[in-house]
């Protein structure tokens, strides 16, 4: 067994977005294939404990875990291109850094002594790295810190990345940008970004070009000349139209080998499993065009794993599945029923996701009536369960004010409620009804067939509950509620028996969805509409 942890540590210059998440999940592919264990950790600078807190619109969909964590969504590439299951304690972020520092100078740990970012904050950020990896004992961890390099927020962790190696085996990759100007590769972005992280005390060993196209050898030696990085260590990472197609063009150089000689280990033989994914993809020809009705649609990355399960779940079907973005605030007023319904009639299935707060609900409620009505496939996630219920309450059972009182907690019928103990909690972060819950399918029903088990952990993230009192109305009427907690008090799945595809559920069954092992919900929804 290695005594002395082997870190690959991903830093990203130029600017943000070009996808450090993507590349690391890629290189942990690789990795994965060659029969090594890794362990992902993510380090967000900002000071929220976790991504619980922020809003989708600025920092995209909050992933969950399924030991209940709410956290980065490039976890959420990580599970997908990996396999691997991952824990919240993964995500280090300034906020949880800090916190643990000022608790233990609350508690009398450093007494006497003056607290400061080096040495307290640098090493209770190595302190938790090495924690992680005494717990799991990979092969490999992958770090990656978030933001660009020369961030002010990000600076105390690059310290703390850059004394590291004192006491590992660190691999220090640097993502960059070449842009293409009139016809030319340009290198000179990536030779300032180094620069910059070379004053911090980091000399990259791989510099990955995030470019249009493969990077020219002449290009490639310019870098290596400019940045002190042998020429096979500096690798293209060009554009795709599937992120999935990363690993594979990574390992079009080599990069897998190129990292077990860094370290010194053999070179073993890996297929990528992405390979036969891809595969699928590019024979996928029946387009069919679902509709993501929601309010953070401007931003696509708000739905990723949404996007990602309808993508996994037609390749499966051989379908290539065209987006919608429906945004539902513009349809909260009455007198746009019109210009809706020309909407609709243009899709070929409807997807209600998850949200907080009462705008845009109104809209996807007459999404939800015009799909029951319809006959048009449907499924309904978290928020878009509880719509489910409160349209069927409102338009079935003739229960006209029905609400939940996360919008209107005055309403006459709150068939959407909190739960006794939710009612006993005062501070919002990190107490809803979090991570992998157990679901106890009914026989025969829709749900159960998909699934093919009775017994069924989805990931969750929610405070509000279908109102037991409501239940036996909303049955009586009708709405099948084909699976339930274990003690048969929380409703966590329905369906409508006879409508070509009408489920939803309380949970996130997105999260769990991976290339090539598309979520059942999402399957079911997309074979509906061939
Ligand atoms: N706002 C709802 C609740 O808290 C739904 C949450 C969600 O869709 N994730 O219960």
């Amino acid at each position: 067994m290695q005594d002395i942890p082997r870190l690959i540590i991903i830093t990203g210059g130029v600017m943000s977005g070009l996808g450090k998440g993507v590349l690391s999940a890629s290189l942990g592919h690789i990795l994965r294939s060659k029969n090594y264990r890794i362990v992902p950790i993510k380090i967000d600078p900002y000071f929220n404990y976790d991504a619980g807190t922020l809003n989708p619109y600025e920092h995209g969909e909050v992933f969950v875990t399924d030991d209940g964590g709410e956290i980065d969504l490039d976890f959420g590439h990580y599970e997908r291109f990996t396999g691997i299951t991952t824990k919240k304690k993964w995500n280090i972020t300034s906020g949880n850094i800090y916190k643990a520092v000022i608790d233990k100078e609350r508690r009398g740990d450093f007494l006497g002594k003056t607290v400061q970012l080096i040495p307290h904050v640098t090493n209770e950020i190595k302190g938790r790295i090495f924690k992680i990896w005494e717990e799991e004992r990979p092969d490999f961890l992958l770090i990656e810190l978030g933001g660009t390099i020369g961030d002010i927020e990000g600076r105390v962790f690059v310290e703390a990345l850059r004394q590291l190696k004192k006491d590992a085996n660190c691999c220090y990759i640097h993502l960059t940008y070449v842009p293409i100007i009139t016809g030319e590769q340009k290198t000179k972005p990536t030779q300032r970004s180094v620069e910059i992280l070379r004053s911090y005390g980091i000399s990259p060993n791989f510099i990955v070009c995030r470019c249009r196209e493969f990077l020219q050898e002449k290009t490639k030696e310019k870098i290596s000349l400019f940045c002190d990085v042998e020429r096979e260590r500096v690798i293209s990472a060009p554009d795709v139209d599937v992120i999935y197609k990363v690993p594979l063009n990574l390992q079009k150089e080599g990069f897998g080998e190129k990292i077990e000689s860094f370290f010194g280990l053999e070179n073993r033989k890996c297929k990528l499993e992405l390979e036969e994914y891809i595969e699928k993809v590019e024979r996928s020809r029946v387009e069919k065009t679902i509709a993501i009705a929601g309010k953070y649609t401007s931003f696509s990355d708000a739905y990723i794993s949404v996007v990602e399960a309808v993508k996994h779940a037609g390749a499966e079907l051989g379908i290539k599945p065209k987006i919608r973005w429906i945004c539902t605030d513009e349809f909260d007023d009455e007198g746009k029923e019109g210009e809706l319904e020309r909407i609709l009639k243009g899709v070929d299935a409807v997807i209600v996701p998850g949200g907080f707060g009462k705008r845009g609900t109104e809209g996807k409620i007459k999404i939800i009536k015009y799909c029951r009505e319809n006959n048009v496939p449907f499924l309904g996630l978290c928020l878009g369960f509880q719509l489910a219920v409160i349209e069927f309450a409102r338009n079935v059972c003739n229960l006209k004010e029905a609400n939940s009182t996360e919008f209107d907690p005055k309403t006459e019928h709150p068939v959407i409620d909190l739960m006794e103990e939710q009612k006993r909690i005062m501070q919002l972060g990190g107490t809803m009804r979090l991570g992998a819950q157990k679901a106890v399918l009914k026989e025969g029903s829709l749900v159960h067939k998909l699934y093919g088990k009775k017994v069924v952990w989805e990931r969750h993230r929610h405070r509000y509950e279908v109102n037991p009192k409501y239940i036996e109305i909303l049955e009586k009427n009708g709405l099948v509620f084909s699976g339930k907690s274990e003690d048969g008090l929380l409703m966590e799945f329905l369906e409508l028996p006879g409508h070509k595809y009408f489920v939803a559920t309380q949970a996130h069954p997105e999260f769990k969805s991976k290339p090539n092992k598309p979520a059942p919900l999402f399957l079911g929804l997309m074979k509906s509409c061939i």
